[in-house]
Formats: structure tokens, C-alpha cells, sequence
């Protein structure tokens, strides 16, 4: 029984909990996962509960397990980007968990609501890296990362000045009802960074939270994230935790900076901004399968903020001109219209628009002073992490072309050249960034004492 532990003290509880993952080296595939859920459910009958909430676009069912039935409703969602699959071993460990510990379940007096995997295709077409994740060029190499407008995550309705989307996608529709029908108290989607340290985003700001949030990666070892946010419009709460914005924020940002906020492709909004309607506490956890002790490393250094922008602003220009170039020299022998064709197509002209966007804020006055450690690294690191990933989002497509029998010769001379530019990027990164894998374990358990977290805090069991 916990539930004396708990009302003890639940910051030491969490900590404790969070170290509590059991090692493992891979990721499941999904066959993997769904059968473990399976198998809880079949040995806790009384306990677990499971529903179908949908069905993927190639036809796959798509499930919600509920345990507990307390009044407060907790919803996690695996999956929401495919290509983050830390969150498999936390909803894995948090099921198990919730099933064998009747103090541990009472503590939260709420109902669980855990989808696995709210993406089962592409969380499929992402298993060729499952088998060695600590390797980052393997990890690369097999790394798709769906079109911004097929993410589960960002394909919710928007209406916002000559912004409209409403083309969700099954997987999409299907969250929608779940988050309807849950009306959920905290809703936590499950995502992952790359590599660097750990950082949050948090719809509402909530210091007694907060210091659980930093305290978990400590307590594990791994640091926090302080260099540059994933985009400039973010505003931190605190070191490491981000505050959510909605959809018109970003617009607006864009606007501002003198960019298309629009662009030719657009996406939607996000899940957490959906849930807002029920008043949710939505918290994300973004950890990476690599740390660096530069992420977290505040010193200023000789560069000014604005040459670092500049630089590595001018290096994604140049990335996503080449990638464009390369889709254009392909364009008039593809035949195959897949998931990673659309993805690279997509995030080509996109990797050039987010160096544009760096390039209009080296131009602001904010700029000029001096850039951190953190910073540097983390900027850096970006231009490495959109090679590595859409060079061969690029290169799988093309290859899936010349393996089915479909490329002429230009093709094949075109995936040549590319997979030798390829190669140039994957020298570049090693030298640049060794990476230094983090034990899956400890990063599924900072997610999972962040889930935790959440519950405690609207269980009222640390004080928000
Ligand atoms: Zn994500």
C-alpha cells in the first residue's frame, strides 16, 4: 500500500516512483506494445477496461484502456508524434503499475485513461530504428516523422484570421471524441525530444509543480534543457518549462516577423488546445535519447545571440534548398505517393522557413548580446537534427522508388547524389555532437514522474 506515502510527502514519492522503471535497451514494436496491455488486461479482468476510440487510416483498431474510477479524469495518449516512443514504456510501466498497487491507484481517486498508441501507422513505419535507438545514424536513417497536417498532434480544427483547417484525420477525429467524451482533468500527450536535456511545457504556470518537474531529471541525472527553445515564440514559465500557446500565438509571431504564418501546407492545432475546452491542466514532457552537458550550460560565450541565429538560421536555408532541389530534380520520375514522400515534400521548404524565421530575429534589437553555452549547442544541434532526419525522410522515399523497380536512371543517379550529401551530414553531426545515450528507462521515468506529477497536482496532493 502507498497511500501513506503519498499523503507524506508526494515530491519524494514521485522521485522514487520515477526511478522505478525497469531498464530495457529497445523500444516495442507496436505488436509488442498492444500485447502487453493485452496481457495486464487479461490478468486484472476487474480492473482494466478497454474501448475503441477509432480506426487508423490502413484500417488498424485504435484503443483506450481505463483503470480506477475515481472523479478525476487523467487521459495519456502515446503516439501523437510517431516518431517519440518514449512514451511507450511509460504507459506501459504507469498500466502495470495502476493494476498491481490498490494504495497507489486510491491516492489519485481518479480514473486512468491510457491510449498506447493514438498513431499505430506511423508508429509502424518508424519500427526499423526500435532495435538499436542509442545509435543516432541507425536512428536516422530508418526516422519518419509524418507532414505537419498527418500529426495526430497538430490536425485540430483552426479558425484564425486566414488560417482554416478542419481536415482531421481518422486519428485525429478519433482523440477528439475520446477528449470529449473523458472531459479530462489533466490531459498529458505523450511526446520526446532528440538530444540536449529535458524541458516541459505546462498550460498554466504552478510553482510547487514546477520544482517536482526539475527535481525528477536531477535525481536521475540528466540535465535540463536551457539553451534555445524549439521555436521563438515560446515563453518560459521557468527554467526548462515552457508555457503552451494556442494556435494564434504563433500566427501572430509569424505575422510579426514579417513571415507566411499560412504557408502552402497548413496544419492545425494542437490536441492540448482542444482539450482547453474541458479546462484541462495539459503538461508535456520533452526528453531526449541524448544528453549533453552544453544544454544546460548558462555561461555567455564570444558569439553574440544574433551571428548565432544568423549562422545557423543561414545553415537551414541552405538545407532545405538542397532537399527542395533534390525533390524537384525527382519530381517528374516519383510514381509512389507514401507517407515519407509527403513528409519530406513537407518539411523541405518548412526547414528553409524556420531559417528564415531565425534570420528576421538575428535582425531584432533583443539579439544583440551575448549567446550562452546552451544556446550554442542547442542551436547547432538543430542544423544536424533536420539533416539527419528529413536527408533521410528524402532518401527512404527515393529509395522505395528504386527498390520497387519504378526509378529510370535519372532517379537512381538523383538518390546517388543525395545519398552522398547524406553522408557528408552524418560525418558532420558525429563530429560535431558525440552523443551520449541516455538508459531509456531513466527518460521514460522523467515522463513518468511528470504524469505523475499532474495527477498529484489535481488530486490535490501537492498544492497547486
Ligand atoms: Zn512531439
Amino acid at each position: 500500500m502507498s497511500g501513506p506515502a503519498w499523503s507524506a510527502g508526494a515530491p519524494a514519492e514521485i522521485d522514487r516512483r520515477a526511478g522505478g522503471v525497469p531498464a530495457r535497451s529497445t523500444f516495442p514494436p507496436l505488436d509488442e506494445l498492444l500485447a502487453g496491455f493485452e496481457a495486464i488486461r487479461a490478468a486484472h479482468p476487474d480492473l482494466v477496461r478497454r474501448r475503441r476510440i477509432g480506426t487508423s487510416r490502413l484500417g488498424e483498431p485504435i484503443h483506450v484502456y481505463a483503470v480506477g474510477g475515481g472523479p478525476k479524469q487523467n487521459l495519456i495518449v502515446g503516439g501523437v508524434h510517431p516518431n517519440e516512443p518514449i512514451g511507450s514504456l511509460t504507459v506501459q510501466h504507469l498500466i502495470e503499475e495502476l493494476c498491481a498497487d490498490p494504495g497507489f491507484r486510491e491516492a489519485f481517486d481518479a480514473t486512468w485513461h491510457i491510449v498506447p498508441c493514438v498513431d499505430p501507422d506511423g508508429y509502424r513505419l518508424n519500427e526499423g530504428w526500435f532495435d538499436r535507438p542509442a545509435d543516432r545514424l541507425h536512428y536516422a536513417r530508418h526516422f519518419y516523422r509524418p507532414a505537419p497536417d498527418e500529426q495526430v498532434e497538430w490536425t485540430f480544427p483552426v479558425d484564425y484570421k486566414l488560417a482554416y483547417f478542419d481536415r482531421m484525420m481518422p486519428e485525429t477525429q478519433a482523440l477528439a471524441r475520446l477528449i470529449d467524451a473523458v472531459e479530462p482533468d489533466v490531459y498529458v500527450p505523450l511526446h520526446n525530444s532528440e538530444l540536449g536535456g529535458v524541458y516541459y511545457y505546462v498550460s498554466r504556470a504552478c510553482g510547487p509543480l514546477f520544482d517536482i518537474l526539475r527535481a525528477v531529471p536531477k535525481a536521475l541525472g540528466l540535465p535540463l534543457a536551457l539553451g534555445e527553445p524549439e521555436s521563438g515564440d515560446l515563453v518560459a514559465a521557468a527554467d526548462a518549462i515552457y508555457l503552451m500557446f494556442g494556435f494564434a500565438h504563433t500566427y501572430d509571431w509569424l505575422e510579426e516577423l514579417g513571415l507566411d504564418p499560412v504557408g502552402p501546407k497548413p496544419a492545425g492545432d494542437s490536441s492540448t488546445s482542444y482539450a482547453d475546452r474541458h479546462g484541462a491542466f495539459s503538461l508535456i514532457a520533452e526528453l531526449p535519447y541524448w544528453s549533453h552537458p552544453a544544454s544546460e550550460d548558462t555561461r555567455a560565450t564570444e558569439e553574440s545571440y544574433a551571428d548565432l541565429l544568423a549562422r545557423t538560421g543561414q545553415s537551414h536555408v541552405e538545407t532545405g534548398r538542397v532537399l527542395t532541389d533534390v525533390l524537384a530534380a525527382a519530381a517528374p520520375y516519383l510514381t509512389l505517393d507514401t507517407p515519407l514522400r509527403r513528409g519530406a515534400e513537407a518539411f523541405a521548404p518548412g526547414i528553409a522557413d524556420s531559417g528564415r524565421a531565425a534570420l528576421a530575429r538575428a535582425a531584432g534589437p533583443e539579439a544583440a548580446r551575448p549567446a550562452t553555452e546552451a544556446e550554442r549547442f542547442s542551436c547547432e544541434d538543430v542544423v544536424h537534427m533536420f539533416r539527419l532526419r528529413f536527408g533521410s525522410m528524402t532518401l527512404q522515399a527515393l529509395e522505395a522508388e528504386c527498390r520497387a523497380g519504378l526509378a529510370p536512371a535519372e532517379l537512381r543517379r538523383v538518390a546517388r547524389d543525395l545519398a552522398d550529401v547524406y553522408e557528408r551530414w552524418q560525418d558532420d553531426a558525429v563530429r560535431a555532437t558525440p552523443a551520449d545515450p541516455i538508459d531509456l528507462n531513466k527518460a521514460a521515468g522523467v515522463q513518468y514522474g511528470a504524469v505523475l506529477a499532474a495527477g498529484a497536482l489535481a488530486a490535490g496532493l501537492i498544492d497547486g
